[in-house]
């Protein structure tokens, strides 16, 4: 009886597995697929502790101390740290299939119970699972900058990192195929895979840290779906293969938006600390008052504001929805431009605009956009930077050639707020902000929005 109970949760945590997929797809029913995914992970939990016969019920209970007790202040962090959290997140569960797989292996061990197949999906399992736990705990390490975020490397590298994986996936086949109970080649391949994993990553610089989280990710769901044929569990194996999968596209999807290529990304070191840019001659900037820019605004027909990192650390998201509001009343056609990769995580404009209820139809794609820009009074660039950045289309020496950019430049005017001078996060200038039509608004975010709708509603009360 409990046998068709369990198999009907695990049914219905698939579906609501890929259902929660599906609706994640869209703002609109973002927030069902969360719900749809936290239930599916419940239905999940429940139908795996009706199998007493495989369930310690006084382990599960510690474990639940234990992961409630690390999750709880995981989960008060900022959103700007949303990425290295995920790396933890992913650490936790590739080092969680390691253990699986070697628990599995001690047992069968003793038990004689060892075959090829068992063997080989352990191997697999192991190896992904060890290499996502140090290569993960790397990336949180380089993001939270615990650890030099600039590439380390060395002659032959690669080489080194490839011979390294082939050593650990022959103690994998020498195990399956050669002798199961060969244990010193058991333990070449847990340490192999963990050395492997701070290996890989050594050499990604941390700009493309959020990338390889994607990608780690993916390997993390690999290691699940081998996890799941060593428990001889379908739904691990669904699970896996739409973690695998998905952490997968988004990562191609990062790729294309940063203009890298995939092998770029795991071989090229980019993020290299560059040569520092000549110590030139000041170039002269326009500045302009909150007044100026509350004057221009309301003066304007068409208003496209691209919001970037800096209206998320300034946590301004409030603001720009009330100069929306004040704008839109005032006749003022109103959009966001939407980069794909502003912020440090995929979606994160997405997230912090909706938390802001600003309406979801205000938000425009760049490819979507960028046909408009010439046709656009004012463009109002909200703590954006490498986002922005001409450089991208016609500067071959600079990082981010060929990386799409919403083409700011062209509106009729830019006004663009930020605090100082500094670069953003690929560490070069952008010469927007000396084009004859910007003028910078120089402050925090947050508090020069605020002293702008101030001003507006001020000129609107007259
Ligand atoms: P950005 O290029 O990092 O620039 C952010 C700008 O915000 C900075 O120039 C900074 O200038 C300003 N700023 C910081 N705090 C501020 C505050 N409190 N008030 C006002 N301005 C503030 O940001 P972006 O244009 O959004 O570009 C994102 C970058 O991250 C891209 O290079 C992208 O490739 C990279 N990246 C993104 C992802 C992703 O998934 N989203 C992943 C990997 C890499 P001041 O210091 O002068 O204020």
């Amino acid at each position: 009886m409990s046998g068709h109970l369990i198999q009907l949760s695990y049914f219905v945590a698939a579906i609501l597995f890929i259902l929660s997929l599906r609706w994640l797809n869209s703002p609109k029913t973002a927030r069902r697929g969360v719900f749809a995914g936290v239930a599916g992970m419940g239905a999940a939990i429940v139908g795996t502790l009706l199998a007493p016969e495989i369930v310690d019920y006084r382990w599960i209970g510690l474990g639940l101390v234990v992961g409630t007790l690390a999750g709880i202040p995981l989960s008060r962090v900022a959103l700007t740290a949303v990425p290295q959290r995920t790396a933890l997140s992913h650490a936790f569960g590739g080092m969680a299939a390691g253990l699986v797989g070697t628990a599995k292996y001690i047992i069968w061990l003793q038990h004689g119970e060892l075959t090829t197949f068992r063997v080989s999906a352990i191997a697999l399992e192991v190896i992904l699972g060890f290499l996502t736990f140090t290569g993960s705990l790397m990336a949180a390490g380089k993001l939270q900058e615990i650890i030099p975020t600039r590439p380390i490397t060395y002659r032959n590298q690669n080489l080194v990192n490839l011979l390294l994986l082939a050593a650990a996936v022959a103690a994998g086949g020498y195990l399956a195929f050669v002798d199961h109970n060969y244990w010193p080649a058991y333990a070449a391949l847990v340490a192999l895979s963990l050395v492997f994993g701070v290996l890989l990553i050594m050499p990604i610089g941390g700009a493309d840290m959020p990338t390889v989280i994607s990608l780690l990710n993916s390997y993390a769901g690999l290691s699940a779906v081998a996890m799941g044929f060593v428990l001889d569990n379908n739904l691990l194996i669904i699970a896996g293969a739409l973690d695998g999968s998905s952490g997968f596209i988004l990562s191609v999807i990062m790729c294309k938006a940063m203009n890298r290529s995939f092998t770029n990304v795991l071989f090229g070191a980019f993020g290299q600390v560059q040569a520092a840019a000549a110590a030139g001659e000041a170039k002269a900037v326009k500045s302009a008052t909150s007044q100026d820019v509350a004057d221009i605004l309301t003066h304007a027909d068409s208003v496209v504001i691209i919001p970037g990192y800096g209206m998320a650390v300034a946590q301004a998201q409030h603001r720009v929805h009330e100069l929306y509001d004040q704008l839109t009343r005032r006749g003022v056609a109103v959009k966001f431009a939407i980069h794909p990769v502003a912020g440090r995580m995929p979606g994160h404009m997405n997230v912090l605009l909706a938390e802001a209820e600003i309406p979801y139809e205000a938000l425009v794609e760049m490819d979507d956009i960028n046909p408009e820009m010439p046709q656009t009074d004012v463009c109002l660039v909200v703590g954006a930077n490498d986002v922005v950045n001409p450089a991208a289309r016609h500067d071959k020496g600079s990082p981010i050639f060929g990386m799409p950019i919403v083409d700011a430049d062209k509106a009729r005017t830019i006004i663009a707020i930020k605090r100082s001078m500094n670069p953003g996060f690929a560490g070069i200038e952008n010469e927007l902000y000396y084009d004859d039509k910007t003028l910078m608004a120089f402050g925090d975010a947050k508090q020069v929005l605020g002293d702008v709708v101030k001003a507006v509603s001020g000129d609107a009360s007259h």
